[in-house]
Formats: C-alpha cells, sequence, structure tokens
C-alpha cells in the first residue's frame, strides 16, 4: 500500500464493500442539489421606493386618459388572475410593489408596466400569445422590471446631477411627473421608463422564470414566445421587442436558470384561456394612437 494510499484509507470505512454505495450516494444528493437560483437586486436609484409607486401612479393615471382601457369585465379579471398569481411568488412579495393589471385597446403586440406595479397588456398581446403559460411570461418578464426597479435605475442613471434636488424638494401632492418632465423623462417614445439595456432584459428574463415557475407556468414558455416574436423581426418587429431589446442566448440562459431552479410541476391553467381568447376577438382596437408627449 503506497503511502498515498494508506492515508486516504485512514478516512474511508474500513468496508470497503460499502464504498460503491456511498459513492452512489454522493453522486445522488449532487444530483438533487443543483445551485441556486439567480438572485438579483435593484441597482442604484435615486427614487425611494415610495417615489416609483407615485410616479407610477401618476403615469397610469396618464396612460389611462391617452389609451383606450378595456373595461371588459372577463378580460381584466382574467388578466388580474394571472397577475396575482405571479405577485404572490417569494421575489414579488419581497419586493413589497401593490402590482395592477389592466387591459389596453392595441393591436400592437405589447405589455409594459411602470415603476412601482401598474402594468398594461395590450389586446395584441393576448391575441399573439399561443398558451396561458406565454402570457404568464411577459407578465412575468414585466413585474420582474419593477421589483427590480429599472426604470428609475436607468432614469437615475442619466439625471444624476439634476434628481437629487428635485426629488429632495418634491412636495407631496404635486406632481411628480410634471417635474420629471423638465428632465425629459416620461412616458413618450424611447422613455427611459419603458425602454431597457439589455442587461435589464436578462436579469427580467431571470427573474420572471421564478415568478413563473412558482406560479406553476413552465419557464420556457417565455423564451417560446420572445423566440416567435424575433422570428417575426425585420420592418414589422412588434413594439415589445424594440423596448426590450433581445439579450444574447436569450433561450439558454433561461434554459440554464431553469435547471438552477428546484424541481416544480408545471401546467398550471386557469381553464379561461379559451374564453380569453373569444373575449379579446370581440374587442375591437383604435388604430394604434401617437405616442404620448413626454
Ligand atoms: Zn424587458
Amino acid at each position: 500500500m503506497s503511502p498515498r494510499n494508506a492515508q486516504r484509507g485512514a478516512i474511508m470505512p474500513r468496508n470497503t464493500r460499502l464504498l460503491p454505495a456511498l459513492l452512489l450516494l454522493g453522486s445522488l444528493l449532487y444530483a438533487q442539489s443543483p445551485e441556486s437560483p439567480t438572485r438579483f437586486k435593484p441597482g442604484f436609484n435615486l427614487f425611494s421606493k415610495e417615489q416609483d409607486v407615485q410616479l407610477g401612479q401618476e403615469s397610469a393615471a396618464q396612460v389611462r386618459k391617452q389609451m383606450t382601457i378595456v373595461n371588459d369585465p372577463f378580460l381584466k379579471n382574467y388578466v388580474t388572475q394571472l397577475g396575482k398569481r405571479l405577485a404572490a411568488s417569494q421575489e414579488a412579495q419581497a419586493s413589497g410593489f401593490p402590482f395592477t393589471f389592466e387591459v389596453v385597446a392595441d393591436p400592437s403586440i405589447n405589455a409594459f408596466a411602470l415603476p412601482g406595479g401598474p402594468m398594461f397588456i395590450n389586446t395584441g398581446l393576448l391575441k399573439a400569445v399561443d398558451n396561458e403559460a406565454q402570457l404568464a411570461g411577459v407578465m412575468g418578464h414585466e413585474m420582474s422590471h419593477v421589483i427590480l426597479r429599472h426604470g428609475t435605475n436607468q432614469a437615475s442613471k442619466q439625471n444624476l446631477i439634476q434628481l437629487p434636488a428635485l426629488l429632495g424638494s418634491q412636495m407631496t401632492g404635486s406632481s411628480m411627473m410634471g417635474q420629471l418632465a423638465q428632465l425629459g423623462i416620461g412616458l413618450g417614445a424611447n422613455s427611459v421608463l419603458l425602454k431597457f439595456s439589455r442587461t435589464a432584459e436578462s436579469q427580467a428574463d431571470i427573474t420572471g422564470a421564478h415568478l413563473m415557475a412558482e406560479a406553476g407556468y413552465d419557464p420556457m414558455q417565455m423564451a417560446a414566445f420572445f423566440e416567435k416574436l424575433s422570428a417575426e423581426g425585420g420592418q414589422n418587429a412588434p413594439q415589445f421587442l424594440s423596448d426590450h431589446p433581445n439579450p444574447e442566448n436569450r433561450n439558454r440562459a433561461i434554459q440554464e436558470e431553469v435547471q438552477r431552479m428546484p424541481a416544480q410541476q408545471y401546467g398550471f391553467q386557469t381553464g379561461k384561456f379559451d374564453q380569453m381568447k373569444q373575449a379579446v376577438s370581440k374587442i375591437k382596437e383604435p388604430p394604434p394612437k401617437a405616442a404620448p408627449a413626454q
């Protein structure tokens, strides 16, 4: 016996017949304890969380004036039911943001969420999804931008000098949007609050995958839907992709994250997807409006 083997013998069980069993047990334990899921924290931000909520609520009021909100109670309840399932997830709960869900009569394939939680889902998106998990994917992705405070993070980075004074002097009851408009922060085309970097996109994909999985939806359906949107590409690329630019290897990144997550049963369905499709097919959409003024 070489010295090295002698040393190893000291820590190994004397009964070598046990060894294969122990090795097998070890590999089983290893297989059952994958890496942990990736957790992101919100980045640098000059806004307080309360200011995210205030800004989002003021912006939502503007959206309701400028866009056509669908008042169909079934559709409103449907997106709210899905949204609440996602909002019950660990990371959404920890954020403490008050999420709300509304449908907008707009044929473009898009959805957006304002800082602090108000989410708007276009009828165009409801018509484009192939199954409920894909809709949950887009909603989970949007919710993750809110949780990670990407909108106000971007606004903070771009207005480092002017924002602290403005946010510090903000008086209760005054319009935050009005003041932010002086810095060019609003809901117009290419709004810093709604148009994200590829890094923010990757984070929203990963966090969105967690939200989906906890709600019982297969996260790979989010990847499948984004792939479907990319395939349309070119001049007719859906609005969603211009606000949410495709990060590299989106599909693979989501798949790798799923492997880090605890094994789950997917396949939850409200059972109302077909009824949603019928209801949304009856909604008359106005021609797309010009982007709201800054
Ligand atoms: Zn995004």
